[in-house]
């Protein structure tokens, strides 16, 4: 698989008072609506490959 290079821009979650989201949601250019309410859970998506993304199957196809 073929990956290219994303250049993340928008701003950074605070450490301090994390919020229940997927961290990169402000800076994602693929965050949905879910992304913002909803912490992504760790899933392995091949053996020996965990990701935290709500669209990691989406991207995988
Ligand atoms: S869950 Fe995935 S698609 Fe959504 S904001 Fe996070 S990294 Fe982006």
């Amino acid at each position: 698989m073929e990956r290219k290079r994303i250049l993340l821009q928008g701003e950074l979650t605070s450490p301090i008072n994390p919020k229940k989201c997927c961290r990169f949601a402000p800076r994602c250019p693929y965050a949905s609506e879910e992304c913002f309410t909803q912490e992504p859970i760790m899933q392995e998506i091949l053996p020996g490959h965990n990701v935290a993304c709500h669209k990691a199957a989406q991207f995988m196809k």
